[in-house]
């Protein structure tokens, strides 16, 4: 199959933070890609703006470096570096004073896509917003790009969006969640509605429950001072597993646009029943003889701060009516794996001798480390000795049929970016979604915070605290095997 990258009209795309952590590790690595991959128009300028003083070369000696470091670029690739790099232009521009704007406005050109992406602290979106009007550099159609996190609560969410809504329209800004970047993310809704096979079992009548699990492996690294204050819940939960709870839950949109897809999501979020104490259990990694407690890491002895969240949550609607919904994620676990499984319920009668019927059939989407698909089915093993039954993996990574694309299929980053210049936002947050998400997380932080709830310890390596395995035992049911 012949690869079938189309280009972006020309933009001009400057990255607040540009010298930072994010913009260094993924932004600029992936737009490299898009220009090895001939999607990024030569036209096309990468404006970096940061307060430090390192001019132009600096700063394209910075992102040379960087591609090298965190792009992993082929060899084939780095024949495209000088090409890309002369493609990247530097303000050093205060985001809270005056120095800089006059600079960035000359720079600008209107009549192109233009697009900002604030990766910078949130507390610093509101000013930016306010300088790109008061400089009249943003134009009614200009893009604005935000980061998670997007607030800590509801009201914090509530004021970004009042920040941001006071200069841009709601069609103007992109609120990443990057998970929904992912090519898996994306078969999903192509599984779901481009099929007539799975959307009449998508339901109550033949779903016994879903899992989505998000396990890492690392713990809190250098971001403790960050995560210490915020925890899994308002890090993974309020937007990655949320994300994919509303793609697989929503109710097929009239058509794929984006204000189609967010109200199915939003309607889906607006569903989900409270959920009662007992049906959250929270966790915080523990020391081992070679590794460190999450406090350690943390630095800070007596955090609470939870490190893995299980909840049992339920979507109160016709399709979903007494389907539970598991989740889970979590650190310093066994393996590195984000994987949704949908399994389906017994069958009702087995006509066979052993007990077909205790298998259940599993779809399977895996996002992270491999992304891919399988559906476990049982089917008769192969020879002589009567109707014996296995149950296989049904591999629907559909690698044979469409040949290997890894070179040229963008990571999460770099298709979310484009969808930005081409101005679709489809795969991006809308404000009232994102409320409705800390409208749902915020009172089961606020009951742990009112009890001064501790978290159960779990050990490094493990699949997440005893009580997670208890709340799905509870119900007759397991976690899948974190692998
Ligand atoms: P970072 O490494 O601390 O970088 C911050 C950037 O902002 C630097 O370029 C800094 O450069 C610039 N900056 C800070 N204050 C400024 C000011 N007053 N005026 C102009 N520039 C200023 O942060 P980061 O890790 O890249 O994160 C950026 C945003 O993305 C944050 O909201 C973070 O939560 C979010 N995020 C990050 C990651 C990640 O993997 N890093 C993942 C998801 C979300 P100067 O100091 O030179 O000005």
């Amino acid at each position: 199959m012949v690869s079938r990258v189309i280009p972006v009209e020309p933009f001009d795309l400057v990255i607040f933070g540009g010298t930072g952590d994010l913009a260094r590790r993924k932004i600029l690595p992936g737009l490299f890609r898009r220009f090895c991959a001939g999607q990024m128009p030569a036209g096309a300028r990468i404006i970096g703006a940061a307060r430090g003083d390192i001019g132009q070369q600096g700063y394209q000696d910075m992102i040379r470096g960087a591609i090298n470091e965190f792009g992993a670029p082929s060899a084939e690739s780095l024949v495209h570096l000088d090409a890309f790099i002369a493609q990247l232009h530097y303000v050093a521009i205060d985001i809270c004073g005056d120095g800089g704007w006059g600079e960035l406005a000359k720079l600008i050109r209107k009549d192109l896509v233009n697009a900002y992406y604030f990766s910078v602290a949130p507390s610093l979106f509101g000013d930016i917003a306010a300088r790109l009007n008061s400089w009249d550099i943003a134009t009614p159609e200009a893009r604005i790009v935000v980061e998670k996190p997007f607030g800590r609560d509801l009201q914090s969410a509530k004021a970004l969006n009042k920040v941001l809504s006071q200069q841009f329209d709601e069609s103007q800004i992109y609120r990443i969640d990057h998970y929904l970047g992912k090519e898996t993310v994306q078969n999903l809704m192509a599984v779901r509605f481009g099929n007539l096979l799975f959307e009449p079992l998508w339901n109550a009548q033949y779903i016994d429950h879903i899992q989505i699990t998000v396990a890492e492996t690392v713990g809190v690294g250098g971001r403790g001072a960050y995560y210490d204050k915020s925890g899994a819940m308002r890090d993974m939960v309020q937007n990655h597993l949320m994300q994919l709870l509303c793609l697989i839950a929503m109710e097929p949109p009239s058509h794929f646009d984006p204000d189609a897809v967010r109200d199915e999501k939003l309607k889906v979020i607006r569903s989900l029943a409270p959920v009662a104490a007992h049906h959250v259990v929270r966790g915080q990694y523990d020391a081992t003889a070679t590794t460190a407690s999450y406090r350690t890491d943390a630095e800070n002895p007596r955090s609470f701060t939870e490190s893995y969240v299980a909840i049992k949550a339920h979507i109160e609607n016709w399709r979903w009516a007494g389907v539970p919904f598991y989740l889970r994620t979590g650190k310093k676990l066994k393996a590195r794996t984000s994987e949704i499984a949908i399994v389906f319920k017994k069958l009702p009668h087995s006509i066979f001798e052993k007990s077909a019927d205790e298998k259940q059939n599993v779809l399977a989407i895996q996002l992270q480390p491999n992304e891919g698909m399988t559906l476990d089915v049982t089917i008769k093993e192969p020879g002589p000795g009567g109707m014996r039954l296995v149950h296989v993996p049904l591999d629907m990574t559909f690698a044979d049929a469409l040949g290997d694309h890894s070179e040229d299929t963008p990571d999460a980053y770099e298709r979310l970016i484009m969808d930005v210049i081409r101005g679709d936002q489809t795969l991006f947050m809308r404000g009232d979604e994102v409320e409705a998400a800390w409208k749902w997380t915020d009172p089961i932080i606020e009951a742990w915070e009112a009890r001064n709830d501790v978290p159960k310890l779990y050990d490094v390596g493990s699949a997440g605290p005893e009580d997670a395995m208890a709340l799905i035992h509870r119900d007759g049911r397991r976690w899948r095997e974190v692998k």
